[in-house]
């Protein structure tokens, strides 16, 4: 059902990104399916840039989110106390933080991926004095200014029209073709003081560069930034607004590789449902905040702690869902590999879900993914020059969706690129 004239067309500003990928209007979701308001069906293998780990309109989350919004409850209460609130912190402290052995002060920096990075960006310049901050080659943190400072894409990066000061960009891991990483090149910089490197006060890196490419960092490369930190005192933000919450089969991202950032950024699927919800996560001694000193209307989304809550109590309170999810990645990366195999120039990248098809002919990803789409999978593009096929699904999606979604991809992928 188009109206005429198209609304979308006339009003919305041209900023509109994801809505020309998918001409469709979007009307029902459920689990890891779609339909447009004509009724045609999507499998969606993009699960909203990663905020829906656990599909579309869960039951899990919906029931007891319809309970709630039926019960008279709070809905907006900035940042006071709320019972939803503290079955929020009750269960993340149960759930999350204590089986890992992890002690992190929670604060909710306002409802999006990009308040927590400003917020922990702020915090670390606020702790150590210093205001430089290291990222990475590109990374993707957020497009308000401070996040976008540390985000390496240039295109979004020019968006803001001024250079961006007090940040700089070094190698990801990538860069090093899989030669044993070490640091001592920044050793070097940071030791010496006439390098005009100035001592940042913290790195912040993703452990899988979702938007920048599906580039994953090995364990050992994280280790070796993490010990480059301790070692100078140099704060590490693990941004895992799109790695985390499971994507990469650990409810933290870094969990595989063993190491535990000061700083942690969550946002996307941290409510479970879509709802908007961030949490920045520190070490209790870092908490410098005055009280008041970074506050924000929308950061105790009341709906959002009801879905988080269900959502940790339903998948987290122990290894069953962990432990399907590491079945599902075996069997998405065996077939990607298998997909790789078939096709001219495609290598696969990414860890866990966080998965993507890179082709050597970046034309061909966006040709591959709109081939997807007219076969009704939603599939994104990612990377610099879009070159990178970006396989998102949700985390519960069944074999036989992910096998159907699969065989879409599959027929796309050897009709552009045989
Ligand atoms: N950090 C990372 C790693 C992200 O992928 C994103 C969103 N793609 C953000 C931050 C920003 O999140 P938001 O769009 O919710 O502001």
């Amino acid at each position: 059902t188009t109206t005429t004239p198209d609304i979308f067309e006339t009003r919305e500003s041209a900023v509109r990104g994801y809505s020309r990928s998918w001409p469709a209007t979007f009307a029902k979701a459920q689990g890891p399916r779609q339909w447009d308001e004509d009724g045609n069906e999507y499998l969606d293998f993009f699960s909203g840039a990663g905020a829906l780990n656990y599909g579309h309109n869960n039951p899990v989350v919906m029931n007891p989110l319809i309970e709630y919004l039926q019960s008279g409850a709070v809905l907006h209460s900035l940042d006071m106390k709320t019972p939803a609130k503290r079955e929020f912190l009750e269960t993340f402290e149960e759930l999350i933080l204590a089986p890992r052995g992890l002690d992190y002060t929670v604060m909710f920096p306002g409802p999006t991926g990009t308040n927590t990075v400003e917020a922990a960006l702020k915090l670390a310049r606020k702790v150590t004095g210093r205001q430089h901050v290291l990222s990475f080659t590109n990374a993707f943190h957020g497009m308000t200014l401070g996040s976008l400072s540390v985000t390496g894409n240039s295109m979004k990066r020019e968006g803001a029209g001024i250079p961006l000061t007090n940040s700089s960009k070094i190698p990801y891991d990538d860069y090093f073709d899989g030669e044993t990483p070490d640091f001592l090149w920044l050793e070097k910089v940071l030791e010496d003081s006439g390098s005009g490197v100035d001592k940042p006060a913290a790195i912040i890196v993703e452990t899988v560069q979702g938007e920048g490419g599906v580039r994953a960092a090995r364990a050992e490369w994280l280790r070796e930034l993490s010990a480059l930190c301790r070692k100078h005192e140099i704060l590490l933000i693990v941004d895992d607004v799109q790695a985390g919450c499971g994507r990469t089969g650990t409810f933290f991202s870094f969990e595989e590789a063993g190491i535990e950032p000061d700083i942690v950024c969550l946002s996307k699927s941290i409510s479970g449902s879509g709802l908007p919800m961030a949490l920045t996560l520190f070490r209790p001694e870092l908490d410098a905040w005055e009280p008041g000193e970074h506050n924000g209307t929308f950061r105790g989304n009341n709906p959002a702690f009801v879905t988080a809550t269900a959502a940790l109590k339903t998948f987290w309170a122990d290894n069953a869902f962990q432990n399907e999810l590491a079945d599902t990645i075996a069997r998405l990366h065996q077939r990607l590999d298998r997909i790789a195999s078939m096709a001219e120039g495609a290598t696969v990248r990414g860890r866990g879900l966080l998965a993507g098809l890179l082709f050597d002919d970046p034309a061909v990803a966006g040709k591959v993914a709109a081939q997807a789409y007219v076969n009704g999978l939603l599939i994104e593009t990612s990377g610099p020059r879009d070159e990178v096929v970006k396989i998102m699904p949700p985390l519960t999606i069944s074999d036989t969706d992910l096998d159907a979604g699969l065989d879409i991809l599959e027929a796309a992928v050897l009709e552009i690129a045989p």
